[in-house]
This record gives C-alpha cells, structure tokens and sequence, in this order.
C-alpha cells in the first residue's frame, strides 16, 4: 500500500475534505471528557448545532460517537416502541436503510414510496397518517441526488400527532434547514459530509415533543449507548455516561464554527454555483442531470447520467490512478450515473478544476476547464 497522498482529490458525496482548521484540532493533546475545557467546548458546539438546524432556543442538542447512521438508529431506538406505526418514505438507498431500523426496533413500517430520481410525494404522506406515530423521511438521498420536499411533508402532517424524524445528512450545515418552523422532531447528521470534520460523530437534535414521546415509552430504550437521557445525563448535566472522543469534538467544534462564519446562505450559493457549473462543463459531452425536475435537485450531491458507451468502471479507475476519487451509482443506478459532491469543502473550484483538467486527457477533450471557469465567472468576481 502506497501512503496516502497529502494532494488527493475527494469528490465523493461524502466524507469530504477535512476542513484545514478540523485537521489542525485533531493533533491537540489530549484532556479528559470530564474537563471542565471540554465541557465549556460541548455548549458552544451545542450552541452551534442549535443554528445550523434551525432549532428552537433550548432544543437539545449533541454528538453521538459513530457515523451518521448511528445519528439514524438512535432516533428510531428511542422513539419507536414494537408496534407502533411508522411511515417511512423511501425513494433510495437511505430511505430503505431507515426503513430496516424501524422495524428491527419493532415498527410496523409502512412505506410511501417514489420511482429512482423523483421526490417523495408529500399528498401521498397526508393519505397515510391514521394512526401513524412517526413519520421518517431523508431530507437529501444522496443515492439519487433528490430532495425530498420536507417543508411540505411537515406543513401536512401538523396536528397529526405523529413526530417527523428527518434524515439532514447532505442537508444541514450547506442546505437551509428550520427544524423550528418547519416542526421537526429529530434530526441528524455525520461529522464528514456538510462539516468537511472527520466521520465518527454523528450531530442531532430532539425537540421537547420528541423527549415527551421518549419519557412516555412503556420500556426503557434497548440502545443504552444513545439513550436521550443518558445523552443529557453527560451534555445537559456533565455526568459520567461514556467517554467521549474528544479530538473529534475539537475537530467538530473547529469545522462547524468555520461554516457558521462563513454564513449557511453563502455555502448554500457555493454548492449551487459549484454544481451549475461542472453541469456546464460537462454537458457537451453528453452527462445529463438523472433528476429530470431542476426544482428536484439535491444541490450537494449532483447525479449525472452518463454519455452513452462512456467507460464508467475504466475512467473512474484511471481517475484514481491519479488519486481523483469520484463515485458512480449506487444499485440500481450502478454504471449509469456519477455522482459528484458539492457538500463542504468540495465544493470549491479547486478539486473540480482537477477533475476537469483530468477528464480533459483521459478522455482527449478540451475545454472543460474553460466551460467550468467562464460558467464560475460571474460568481466570481
Ligand atoms: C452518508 C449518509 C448516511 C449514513 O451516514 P454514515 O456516516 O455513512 O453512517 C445516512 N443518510 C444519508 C442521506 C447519507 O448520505
């Protein structure tokens, strides 16, 4: 195995580049996760996580130790007691994940589904609440590169009495996100996608109906390691539940008060221009957007068709010769289409000018490169 090179080039829908300011935090030396310096850093990321979601002053907020699929099973581990109803709404590879955990914890699991490339139907939702606990949907499935309408979906179920869990993980921190106005309940995300941290934490946020629903449980949840309580045993009340990895809550701390600065609406205007412009470069060559509707596109994760004959397996393969890593589809969708993040740190013109100028050899193309720029241009300057 060859070292890793310092220089590589990440355009994977995530982890992301690490954010320099993340990397620089990880070598700290290390303190106890009772430190009082650590604890001081615990309530300014959950202060942090508070505006990155949109939250309500006062919302719980905290890291849990593992990916953001951790940040998935501990919403339904404590929310979801065996029987109850739950609607998942599955349009992809995640949707279909959350729908797995449901039911392993017991959920009677019904799915409102939507063909590859297109967006849940929020009508479809409102036509299956009777009786339904919670609903469940991925705000961005980046298997597809869709966004899921969320604002609609929870505009219907109001007074449903149901909790609405949404999945933020190519959303939150580059995509607006209003977990007060829109009535979320719990939300969750992974350190290495929007944050450009390292992966291994996961951020989430529960609203005080979803502590009422958790309170209010017959049984004590069976994931004792993300336990509401627990979490707010060691956040709220800085009491021993586990330890915590505090470097990757240094590094955490580090990225996501780098992307508050920068401001949401900023990031959020670099991912689309980012992403605006590989389109233009790229197009006449013969990639097409997979998701037809533009007002359906996930902006952080551009799905592309790929040219007829196009050499998926051998182009991405001469690609990471040159340490370019790029991901194609997942599935169904595998040998079809590419899909290119623009989620963090990605999203800036120096990778993608990499790609290009890349893509402009192997494939013995020009101008790439000039498209991409003149299309950049006016955001630019
Ligand atoms: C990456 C991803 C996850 C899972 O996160 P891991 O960090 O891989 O566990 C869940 N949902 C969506 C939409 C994702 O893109």
């Amino acid at each position: 195995m060859s070292d890793p090179q310092p220089d590589h080039t990440l355009l994977t829908p995530g982890p992301t580049p690490i954010h320099p300011a993340a990397l620089r935090a990880l070598t700290r030396p290390m303190l106890g996760h009772m430190d009082p310096e650590v604890f001081a850093l615990n309530s300014e990321i959950q202060a942090g996580l508070r505006t990155m979601y949109g939250a309500a002053e006062g919302t719980f907020t905290a890291l849990l130790a593992g990916t953001g699929s951790l940040g998935m099973e501990a919403g339904f581990a404590n929310l979801v007691e065996p029987g109850d109803e739950v609607l998942v709404c599955t349009n992809g590879s995640f949707g279909a994940r959350m729908a797995e955990m449901a039911g392993r914890y017991g959920a009677q699991v019904r799915l409102v589904t939507a063909p590859l490339g297109q967006p849940i139907d929020p009508a479809d939702v409102a036509a299956q609440l009777d009786g339904v606990k919670m609903v469940a949907v991925v705000h961005g499935e980046t298997s597809t590169g869709v966004l899921n309408p969320v604002p609609q979906i929870a505009e219907l179920m109001r007074g449903s009495g149901a909790l609405l869990t949404v999945d933020a993980v190519t959303t939150a921190g580059m995509e607006p996100f209003d977990m007060a106005g829109w009535g979320v309940d719990y939300a969750y995300t992974g350190a290495q996608k929007c944050l450009s941290a390292p992966p291994g934490l996961a951020p989430v946020a529960i609203s005080e109906r979803a502590f009422a629903r958790f309170h209010a449980r017959r049984t004590p949840t069976p994931l004792w390691y993300c336990d509401f309580e627990g979490l707010r045993d060691y956040w709220d009340r800085h009491s021993y539940h586990h330890t915590v990895p505090v470097n990757l809550h240094y590094a955490l701390h580090a990225a996501l008060h780098a992307a508050l600065d920068e401001g949401l609406l900023t990031r959020q205007a670099r991912a689309a221009q980012i992403g605006q412009a590989v389109q233009a470069a790229l197009a006449p060559l013969g990639f097409t957007p997979f998701v037809v509707n533009p007002a359906h596109r996930l902006p952080t994760v551009l799905a592309l068709r790929l040219p007829t004959g196009f050499d998926d397996a051998g182009v991405r393969a001469a690609l990471r010769t040159r340490h370019i890593s790029v991901t194609g589809g997942l599935g169904p969708t595998a040998g079809q289409i590419w899909r290119l993040g623009l989620m963090g740190e990605t999203a800036r013109p120096a990778p993608y000018l990499t790609l290009l100028g890349a893509l402009e050899e192997l494939l013995g193309e020009r101008g790439l490169t000039t498209r991409f720029l003149d299309a950049l241009e006016p955001a630019l300057a």
